[in-house]
């Protein structure tokens, strides 16, 4: 069995059920798993003759096999990847690793999905346990990823707190038109003020005992660890083109829960040569990177608002990754690089992209992407950023600065067509509680 012990170190270790249950440890910190199995060698140089179900299954077992018998995991793997992580050729040697392929188009997708399905697996086995509720905050892509991966599920009940006005037409759509098992809530203040709501909510105990609660943001494990599936999969890919040798990942950061699953990819075993941490704006981890000193700040506003954190959550997992001592901030910073780009940056980096080579990225890769031409690969290299999300996704942004009229996918139409229902809250814990304390 896997324990799960507490990046504060202060709360008893946790079974894997626990710690998705939970969310978060009592005493505020993150789970980690106490131990990350590698995956055997001669399957990392197999990975290339094994299909995504295949490769994502092995992974899976290496994190959750002590604890879901194979052939469910295997039913939650395959449920969950109904679509494909492919890597697409964007120039010489940058690859985009597309992220955006499933229902709402969102790397998000994976980790929802995949946790939907494991919870539902423990209401299922353990009978009785009376009704989860979800709390989600969310930027934009977490809500609409986690909201439908939940949808419908018996036994489940999804709150999406998100930031009013500071979310798109397009992205608000996908969460707030579901009904069904899933609340909309409208918070007048930023993401931040969602995320420490919803914090908060874990640290009281009225609340814990009035309702069974579990947070579905990237603090959970069972939503952060899948998303190192498509690191394999990227590498298999690659491997089959010859072009595996000395893969450079670049990966736009937020809550930074995506470049943890790549380093626990690379500590599993994944031959990974170095990472990069792409950044907006909000550039606490590049100023981490740069001075050793770690000073949260309150997010600021950017066109690539899925990464507007100001205190990234998985910082705690990176650093207890790395020993959380004296010699932390050398490995981290030998291991990944740091980049930090405005709006006017990233414009100009999506132009430039799509004018020389037709490829549309969004905001987001944006940052990625530049970050790989800025890092300078040498020849031998290989570039992957992480394209975390379609550009349909921000069509107004991209429209825009492209001066274009991208097609939105069908899928996302679906979801304009519907009603927008939600509720407004303040900031406030005071009322959020009340409110919560009227559902059962
Ligand atoms: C969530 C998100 C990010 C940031 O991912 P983290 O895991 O929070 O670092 C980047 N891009 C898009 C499009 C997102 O939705």
């Amino acid at each position: 069995m896997m324990k799960y012990y507490s990046t504060n170190k202060q709360a008893p270790v946790a079974t894997l059920e626990e710690a998705v249950v939970k969310g978060l440890a009592g005493d505020k910190g993150l789970f980690m798993p106490e131990r990350i199995n590698p995956i055997d060698p001669a399957i990392i140089s197999n990975l290339k003759n094994m299909s995504f179900h295949e490769i994502a299954l092995e992974v899976a077992k290496a994190f959750f096999g002590e604890d879901i018998e194979e052939a469910t995991l295997k039913q939650i793997v395959t449920d969950t990847l109904s679509f494909d992580t492919p890597v697409v050729q964007v120039n010489d040697n940058i690859y985009s690793l597309e992220l955006f392929h499933g229902p709402t188009l969102a790397f998000k997708d994976v980790g929802g999905r995949f946790m939907a399905r494991l919870l539902g697996h423990f209401i299922r086995t353990k009978g009785n346990r009376g009704k989860v509720n979800v709390l989600v905050a969310t930027s934009g892509d977490t809500g609409s990823a986690v909201a439908n991966g939940f949808l419908g599920v018996p036994g489940i009940h999804v709150y999406v707190l998100y930031p009013k006005g500071k979310v798109s037409p397009i992205q608000e759509c996908q969460f707030t038109t579901l009904g069904q098992n899933i609340t909309a809530l409208e918070i007048d203040g930023t993401f931040d003020d969602c995320q420490s709501l919803v914090k908060s909510v874990f640290m009281d105990e009225e609340l814990n005992n009035h309702m069974m609660l579990t947070s579905a943001n990237s603090i959970n494990v069972a939503r952060f660890l899948p998303q190192s599936f498509y690191y394999f999969n990227a590498y298999a890919q690659l491997d089959r083109i010859g072009k595996a040798n000395e893969l450079v990942f670049s990966v736009p950061s937020g809550n930074f829960s995506n470049i943890t699953a790549g380093l626990f990819a690379h500590r599993m075993g994944l031959p990974v040569k170095r990472f990069i941490a792409a950044n907006n704006r909000n550039d606490v981890f590049l100023e981490y990177l740069q001075t050793a000193t770690y000073t949260p700040r309150p997010s600021v506003q950017t066109i690539a608002n899925a990464m507007d954190v100001g205190d990234p959550s998985n910082f705690a997992r990176i650093l207890d990754l790395f020993g959380n001592d004296i010699n932390t901030h050398q490995k981290v910073s030998s291991l990944i690089s740091g980049y930090r780009y405005t709006n006017e940056q990233i414009a100009g980096t999506m132009q430039e992209v799509f004018k020389n080579t037709g490829y549309v990225l969004d905001p987001h890769g944006a940052c990625g992407y530049q970050a790989l031409v800025d890092n300078q690969l040498s020849p031998a290299e290989t570039g992957v950023f992480l394209e975390t999300a379609h550009p349909a996704k921000f069509k107004e942004t991209v429209d825009q600065i492209l001066n274009s009229d991208i097609d939105i996918p069908a899928k996302l139409q679906a979801f304009m067509q519907g009603e927008k229902q939600s509720l407004g809250l303040s900031k406030e814990f005071d009322p959020f509680k009340a409110y919560l304390l009227q559902q059962e």
